[in-house]
């Protein structure tokens, strides 16, 4: 149970703290220190509190080569990217990643994890969407309440970020986010909002402005939306060296500038001179100290007998890795691989891993490389050749070709691949017909010209230490892929949501070439597609993606029937049961995501064509049925109102639609709302 110790406990406990303080210590104390930490106030015995990245697991590395790691352990698991944890659809196996992450934290003596990260995928090229969940509100919500819970659960502090509307990470400083109320309440908004009724204790502003004004110093995204409207009560930092004006974070209901007073140098004179209230410091103070006192973090010391537990977080792993590979295309049963013909293996990434970069990045330890994991499984079918000829690719039965990109924070990468990668693939796949391609990426790339022509391709993401071991069983049939697309992947970029967001005449950067961003202008992102973000758009402009939100093919079928729903006409508080069998009319054993979606049929506002409002991973032995009954509530049917300011479900017909993918209806019903 979380917080150990109740808000009301540690704010009285914190008030008694902050009134023996001076003020020059009080305005010290809302910066951090050595990169990673709280102050000290030794006077009072309130010690230093660690923080580390993130998500994907513990970082122990200082990026910033200014300070080490008082490491009291040598290694954390690296985990696969949360995007292919997102694909697993299975919010159970994000609580049992997450209590992993949060147990290697105290292992290390680590109080504040600074992730979950769950930015909503608004385009393939932003350089973060590993770090975070996918496109759809509904999906992240159900994975992220249950990271929280799996951090928290264990007594570490986790810190949803980043708050708000960082969705591309081209000068990511000087980006304006320039988006409307309903946008934010029913695309952005939504996953914060879940992860602070999941009881998360920090939250992490972001480096963007958001309407004009840097996230971490504005009173709106702050003190209106995370605070008064989420009613979000603990703590909330900056991003690293994020904020500008010193007298707007102290007046915002911005807690810690992080990692040092920078913005916030300085404060006590404004105080002294009475352009800061004092008041709001001691607020400021109060929040840290009343968060970090809930879960004891001032007592909390490296706990090495966790050591003992880390094969169980290398099983989380890989079984992550096993239910979040997704199957795109598999014509004519290419896979699984079985037989005893030779398997050529090319392309990159065999003898080292494709991984995302920035604070998200974890070294790991034992890593299991593609070559290797392929020949622990295949053994003497497999034939690796560093630079084999176009005869050699030709004549192979098989052609295994790994292909990826590295995607990091701090830049935005391109759909389209290099054109020397794009056109070796195209050659490979017009001299081979049975070319298996393996795509490691943490966001979608560009296969339109060679897709239909791979005899199959594997989407295996970054994906972790061992994840490699996960991949080869799913090409040799020991595993049945289960994944499903947490995103759309379009088949060009200019037909995705706001392609021309880079200003004219600017191009991809490539690397951080500079990283504080201070010779540029600020620019604005227009949010303009509103609501219709992923499926959203495409479906509300009838544009065909190249695979679908929800997409992923399995070795065995799935056959649905018998929906039947609770009642045909319901009044708003009503609690509906949508109940559906499904089959595995197959021969062996496996896993099907089914996906319910709402369709709003008329309705005073645009709205998109459906949404996601229920899924179920089901586990399904050949030939076995099993009843799926998934419930839906009024916030499944209702939008975001202007004129009312809340949220509205308009009396009026509903489609009921269940789906093996967004684009894969099984069945459907229609309901009335009275
Ligand atoms: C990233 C954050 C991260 C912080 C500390 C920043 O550059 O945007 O996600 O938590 O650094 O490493």
């Amino acid at each position: 149970m979380y917080p150990k110790n109740s808000f009301e406990d540690c704010s009285d406990w914190a008030e008694g703290i902050v009134s023996q303080m001076t003020l020059d210590e009080k305005c010290d104390y809302v910066g951090g220190e050595k990169i990673f930490y709280t102050k000290a106030i030794e006077r009072l015995g309130v010690k230093r509190v660690m923080m580390s990245d993130a998500t994907a697991g513990v970082v122990l590395r200082d990026r910033f080569n200014e300070f080490t790691f008082q490491n009291a352990i040598d290694k954390s698991t690296a985990f696969p990217c949360p995007l292919q944890l997102s694909a697993t659809w299975n919010p159970q196996l994000a609580e049992h990643y997450a209590n992993s992450v949060a147990e290697q934290c105290l292992a290390a003596g680590i109080g504040v994890l600074l992730g979950p990260g769950f930015n909503i995928y608004r385009q393939s090229q932003c350089g973060r969407n590993f770090e975070y969940f996918g496109e759809d509100p509904f999906l992240v919500s159900r994975m992220i309440e249950k990271y929280i819970k799996g951090v928290q659960d264990t007594g570490v502090v986790a810190t949803a970020k980043h708050f708000l509307a960082n969705n591309t990470d081209y000068y990511r400083r000087k980006s304006n986010s320039v988006v409307d109320e309903r946008t934010l309440n029913e695309i952005y908004l939504p996953a914060f909002s879940a992860a602070v009724e999941a009881g998360v204790l920090a939250v992490m502003t972001s480096y963007n402005l958001v309407n004009d004004e840097w996230a971490g110093q504005s009173g709106y995204v702050i003190n209106n939306l995370l605070r008064t409207q989420l009613g979000f009560k603990w703590l909330v930092m900056t991003d690293w060296s994020s904020v500008y004006d010193g007298e707007k974070v102290v007046n915002s209901g911005q807690d810690l500038e992080m990692p040092a007073c920078l913005a916030t140098t300085g404060l006590a004179d404004k105080v002294r001179s009475g352009v800061v209230a004092e008041a709001n410091v001691d607020r400021m103070v109060k929040s840290i100290l009343t968060t970090l006192k809930s879960m004891d973090l001032f007592e909390l010391e490296p706990r090495s007998d966790l050591l003992a537990n880390f094969p169980r977080h290398e099983a989380v792993a890989l079984q992550t890795a096993r239910e979040g590979t997704v199957l795109l295309r598999n014509e004519n049963r290419t896979l699984p691989l079985v037989g005893d013909e030779q398997i050529l293996v090319i392309g990159d990434y065999l003898v080292h891993k494709a991984h995302g970069g920035g604070a998200a990045y974890v070294d790991g330890y034992d890593t299991v490389q593609l070559l290797d994991a392929l020949t622990a499984e295949f053994g003497e079918r497999i034939a690796f050749d560093k630079a084999p000829t176009w005869q050699c690719i030709e004549q192979a039965k098989t052609v295994i070709l790994s292909i990826g990109t590295m995607d990091s924070e701090g830049w935005d990468r391109p759909f389209e691949l290099y054109e020397y990668d794009e056109s070796f693939i195209r050659k490979v796949v017009s001299l081979n017909r049975n070319v298996v391609v393996l795509v490691n990426s943490g966001s979608g790339i560009r296969m339109t010209d060679w897709a239909n022509k791979a005899a199959a391709i594997v989407y295996c993401w970054y994906n972790g230490q061992n994840g490699h071991t996960a991949l080869a069983e799913i090409l040799s049939g020991k595993t049945n892929p289960s994944g499903k697309l947490p995103m759309t992947i379009e088949r060009e970029f200019a037909d995705s949501v706001d392609p021309d967001y880079v200003p004219e005449g600017e191009h991809l950067y490539g690397s951080w070439s500079d990283p504080w961003e201070a010779a540029r202008e600020k620019y604005d992102i227009h949010y303009d597609e509103g609501v219709f973000v992923g499926y959203r758009w495409y479906d509300g402009k009838d544009i065909e993606p190249l695979y679908p939100f929800g997409h992923g093919l399995s070795y065995t079928r799935f056959e649905y029937s018998d929906l039947s729903v609770s009642k045909a006409r319901f009044s708003v508080d009503d609690m509906l049961e949508v109940s559906f069998s499904i089959r595995n009319a197959g021969t062996v054993a496996g896993a099907e995501i089914a996906q319910l979606y709402v369709s709003d049929r008329q309705s005073s506002v645009a709205r998109p064509p459906k949404e996601l409002k229920g899924f179920k991973r089901v586990e399904l032995a050949a030939g076995e049925s099993k009843t799926v009954t998934l419930s839906l509530d009024k916030t499944a049917f209702s939008f975001w109102s202007g004129e009312q300011r809340g949220w509205l479900a308009e009396s009026g017909d509903f489609e009921l639609i269940i789906a093996a993918s967004s684009r894969d209806a099984r069945l459907s019903a229609m309901v009335e709302l009275l």
